[in-house]
């Protein structure tokens, strides 16, 4: 019998995580954007080659049958709902039309302004979906050298999905050192423009892979990110954290910039929960009980 693709979250029962249970889905396995700290590949075999899981949709519907209506489902974390054979497969689509005309509760998260297709969907039963759109740099250079196949054009889908009606997120997630950590005013700021509600931030965790592509892809600061994570960061669940008094600045400084353009504010994976929003989750998932007291 074929695998559940329907999930209990949390694959990595990480001890920082704080949000609340959820099932996972991903359509996809690996993939295509590339993105330099991506740690997909430290599990997923060919993780930057995405191909869509066999006999996904009547899979979904099977398990579907196993959960409660009403069920949280966050697409996807393993790899981008979006990712580029979405394009023509158009399957997270049929995806999100399954799990919402089922009842339940949906959080997106992409890098893809290809989410703007399926607006038609989202909007219908928006009380129940919840959009973030990963956003670490405004610099379109920086982009393509860190998210090489990641599309542009994110600060836009995000105002179209919050005109839309939409709850919406910005995660600023990762913030690198010495990369795009001079530009967490300039990001919120942009997602505050946007009509985003939510930032979401977190700092670069190093496991083999990544950390071996970033200092590929960016030599000259590799001295610096040895220094900070494998002599100064501690290890975490199987990750390297940068040191405690470089990310409790940086996250301060994400905190205060969402403070100051009246955003909700969440860490994800990291321990300064002080800086959180008060009910506020990094996932997203507390937009579902706004509504639930406040529409319908
Ligand atoms: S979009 Fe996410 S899953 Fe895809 S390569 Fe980038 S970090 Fe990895």
């Amino acid at each position: 019998m074929a695998t559940s693709v329907v999930r209990l979250f949390d694959p990595w029962r990480n001890p920082l995580c704080t949000c609340p249970p959820k099932y996972g889905l991903n359509p996809y396995t690996g993939c295509g954007h590339h993105c330099k700290y991506c740690y997909i590949t430290s599990y997923v075999r060919d993780g930057f080659n995405p191909r869509l899981k066999e006999n996904l949709l009547s899979r979904v519907k099977r398990d579907l049958e196993k959960i409660p209506r009403g069920s949280t489902v966050a697409l996807s974390n393993s790899s981008d709902p979006y990712t580029p054979p979405e394009g023509r497969l158009g399957v997270t689509r049929e995806v999100l039309r399954l799990l919402l005309e089922r009842g339940h509760r949906v959080l997106v998260v992409t890098k893809s302004p290809l989410v703007l297709r399926d607006l038609d969907i989202l909007t219908k039963h928006r009380d129940r979906v919840v959009v973030q759109v990963t956003i670490t740099t405004l610099d379109r250079e920086l982009a393509s050298a860190l998210e090489p196949h990641a599309p542009g054009g994110r600060v836009e889908a995000v105002r179209r999905l919050a005109g839309a009606g939409l709850a919406v997120g910005v995660r600023l997630d990762p913030i690198v050192p010495h990369l795009n950590d001079g530009e967490i005013d300039a990001v919120v700021r942009a997602a505050a423009e946007a009509g985003a509600r939510h930032v979401v931030a977190s700092v670069y965790k190093a496991k083999w892979d990544n950390f071996a592509r970033l200092t590929a892809a960016f030599p000259e600061l590799a001295p610096l990110w040895r220094d900070m994570y494998l002599k100064r960061g501690r290890r975490v669940h199987g990750q390297w954290y940068a040191p405690v008094d470089y990310r409790r600045r940086v996250l301060t400084t994400a905190a205060e910039a969402a403070r100051s353009w009246r955003l909700q504010f969440s860490i994800c994976r990291e321990e300064f929960t002080e800086l959180n929003t008060p009910g506020a989750f990094c996932d997203g998932s507390h937009f579902f009980n706004f509504y639930k007291s406040t529409v319908g």
